[in-house]
C-alpha cells in the first residue's frame, strides 16, 4: 500500500496469481477500513497545497509521468500479462491507452477556464469559477488493471483534488507499479494513495461514510456500482459510475459480410470477451447471416488460445473460476433452448492449459430472447449471432436491455447510419468502426450503465466543481 508517500508492507498479505497457470506471482498488503481511513486522511491533509498549485505544476508532473509510463511500457506490459492474461501485444496496447490519459490531462489540467456571465444589474458582474471538488475515492477493475486507474487519477489529479484509489484484487501488482511512477516523478506525499485489499467491502464503506471523501468514481459491475452509488446518497457525495455493458453489434445487408465478421472477430476476443464494451448481442440481417457466419468461424478457428507471453496465443485467460462458469452456463443454456454451435462452445484442458482459466472462442447462431446470453453480459469469448429482418426490429431489439455502454453498426449506407446513430440508447457508438476509444473521446454509459464520462473534455469536468461569484460593485 502506499499512503501519505511511503510504501507500507505488512504482516497480513493476500496472494496474487497468474490466470494462465494459477502460479503465485506477487503478494500484496490486505489492508482494513482503518488503511482506508488513514489514506483518506493524508489525502485530506495534502488537499490544500495540491488544490492551490498551479495548473502548469500539475501538468509538468502529469507530463513526467507519462514519459516515465511509456518508457517502461515493456516492463508494466509483461507485468499486466503475468497478472491478468492478456497477450503482451494487447497489454503493450493498454499501457499506451493508459499513458494517453496522462498526456491528455497534462493538457487540459491548462484549460480549466472559468467564465464572466453579463448580469441584467449595471453595478453586477458574474464570475463563475472551477475549483477541485476535494478528496476522491476511486475503485477500479482488474480487467484493464493500469489504464482503468489513469482514466480517474490523471484527471482528478489535474483537476487539483487528491485520491485514494482501491484497485482490484485480482490484479494489485500493475496499481502498485503506477503508483512507483506517481511517487518517482515527485507527485506530493498525500496526493495519491493506494490501498490494496482482498475484501473490498469495509474498504467502499469507508469511502462511501467518510465525510472527508467528496467523490467517488467507479469502474466495475452494475451490481457493486449501484449499492456504492447507493451507500454515497447520504452524503450526496459525487458519483462516476463506469459499469457494465451488453453491446450490439448490427451488420446490415448492405454492408460486406466479410469485413463485419472481421471487425467482430478481432473486437469480441479482444481481452478474451473481457470487456465493458466487447460486443455481447450480433444482429445480422438475414439475406447475409450464412455469409457472415463462415467468415467468423473460420477466422475463430484460426485463434490460438495459451499464455500470452508467446505472440502465436491471441486468447488469453478468463480471471478466474467463476468467470468459466458464467460462461459454460451460457452456452449450455443457449444450446438447451436451441441454439447452434459453430466452434468451442467448452473449456480448453489440453497442453497444460487445464492450469488455467481458458474457454474456447465460440461461436452461436439462433440466439433468441429467450436465452440467458441475450439478457446478461457474458465477459467471455462468446460470440452470440441473431438474425433480424428490418431496421425498426433490430434497433427494438438492441434497445431491449437496461445496459446502454457501446454498440456497433455496419452498413454503407448514410441515412441508415445517421438514424440508428440517433435511435441507439448507448454512450458510444462504433460506425463501421470496431474502436470507438480514445483518451480524447468521451467514454460512457446511458442507462444503467453508468453515470457520467471519463477521457475527452468531459473528463476533468468531474473532478470539478461550479462556483458562482456575484460581485456587486
Ligand atoms: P466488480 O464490480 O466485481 O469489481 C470492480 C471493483 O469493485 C473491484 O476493485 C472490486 O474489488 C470492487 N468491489 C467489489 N465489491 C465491492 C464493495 N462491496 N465495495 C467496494 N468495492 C467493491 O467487477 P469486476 O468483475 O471486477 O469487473 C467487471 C465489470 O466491470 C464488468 O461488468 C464490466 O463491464 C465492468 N467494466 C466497466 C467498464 C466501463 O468503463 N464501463 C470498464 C471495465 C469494466
Amino acid at each position: 500500500m502506499y499512503i501519505n508517500g511511503e510504501w507500507l508492507e505488512l504482516e497480513k498479505t493476500f496472494a496474487v496469481f497468474n490466470p494462465t497457470n494459477g502460479q503465485q506471482i506477487g503478494e500484496v498488503a490486505d489492508g482494513t477500513q482503518q488503511h482506508a481511513a488513514s489514506a483518506i486522511a493524508a489525502a485530506g491533509a495534502a488537499l490544500p497545497d495540491w488544490s492551490a498549485s498551479t495548473a502548469y505544476e500539475r501538468s509538468a508532473l502529469l507530463y513526467r509521468a507519462h514519459q516515465m509510463m511509456m518508457q517502461r511500457q515493456r516492463q508494466l506490459a509483461e507485468l499486466m500479462t503475468a497478472e491478468q492474461g492478456k497477450p503482451l501485444k494487447a497489454a503493450m496496447n493498454e499501457v499506451k491507452y493508459a499513458a494517453d490519459f496522462l498526456l491528455w490531462f497534462a493538457e487540459e489540467a491548462k484549460r480549466i477556464y472559468g467564465e464572466t456571465i453579463p448580469s441584467a444589474r449595471s453595478d453586477q458582474r458574474f464570475l463563475v469559477h472551477k475549483q477541485a471538488v476535494g478528496v476522491v475515492a476511486a475503485v477500479t477493475p482488474w480487467n484493464y488493471p493500469i489504464s482503468m486507474l489513469t482514466r480517474k487519477i490523471a484527471p482528478a489529479l489535474a483537476a487539483g483534488c487528491s485520491v485514494v484509489l482501491k484497485p482490484a484484487e485480482a490484479t494489485p501488482l500493475c496499481a502498485m507499479a503506477v503508483f512507483e511512477i506517481l511517487h518517482e516523478v515527485g507527485i506530493p506525499a498525500g496526493v495519491a494513495n493506494l490501498v490494496t485489499a482482498a475484501d473490498p467491502a469495509p474498504i467502499g464503506q469507508e469511502f462511501c461514510n467518510n465525510p472527508t471523501v467528496r467523490k467517488l468514481t467507479f469502474t466495475g459491475s452494475t451490481a457493486v456500482g449501484k449499492r456504492l452509488a447507493q451507500d454515497a446518497a447520504p452524503q450526496l457525495k459525487r458519483v462516476s459510475m463506469e459499469l457494465g455493458g451488453h453491446a450490439p453489434f448490427i451488420v446490415f445487408d448492405d454492408a460486406d459480410p466479410v469485413h463485419a465478421a472481421k471487425g467482430v472477430s478481432l473486437v469480441k476476443f479482444l481481452n478474451t470477451g473481457q470487456a465493458c464494451i466487447s460486443p455481447n448481442r450480433i444482429f445480422v440481417q438475414r439475406s447475409i447471416a450464412d455469409t457472415f457466419i463462415d467468415t467468423l468461424q473460420q477466422r475463430i478457428e484460426k485463434m490460438r488460445a495459451g499464455d500470452g507471453m508467446d505472440p502465436a496465443n491471441s486468447i488469453g485467460p478468463l480471471v478466474n473460476q467463476s468467470a468459466v462458469d458464467k460462461v459454460e452456463r451460457q452456452v449450455q443454456d443457449a444450446l438447451a433452448a436451441g441454439a447452434t454451435l459453430h466452434s468451442g462452445g467448452k473449456r480448453l484442458l489440453d497442453n497444460g492449459l487445464d492450469q488455467g482459466f481458458f474457454y474456447a472462442p465460440t461461436l452461436l447462431s439462433g440466439v433468441t430472447p429467450e436465452m440467458l446470453i441475450y439478457r446478461e453480459e457474458t465477459f467471455g469469448p462468446v460470440a452470440p449471432v441473431i438474425t433480424f429482418d428490418n431496421e425498426d426490429d433490430v434497433l427494438a431489439m438492441a434497445n431491449d436491455t437496461s445496459y446502454g455502454l457501446a454498440a456497433y453498426i455496419y452498413t454503407q449506407n448514410l441515412s441508415r447510419a445517421m438514424r440508428t446513430f440517433e435511435g441507439l440508447q448507448f454512450g458510444i457508438i462504433g460506425i463501421n468502426d470496431i474502436n470507438p476509444t480514445s483518451a480524447a473521446a468521451p467514454f460512457g454509459g446511458m442507462k444503467e450503465s453508468g453515470l457520467g464520462r471519463e477521457g475527452a473534455r468531459e473528463g476533468i469536468e468531474e473532478y470539478l466543481e461550479t462556483k458562482l461569484g456575484g460581485f456587486s460593485i
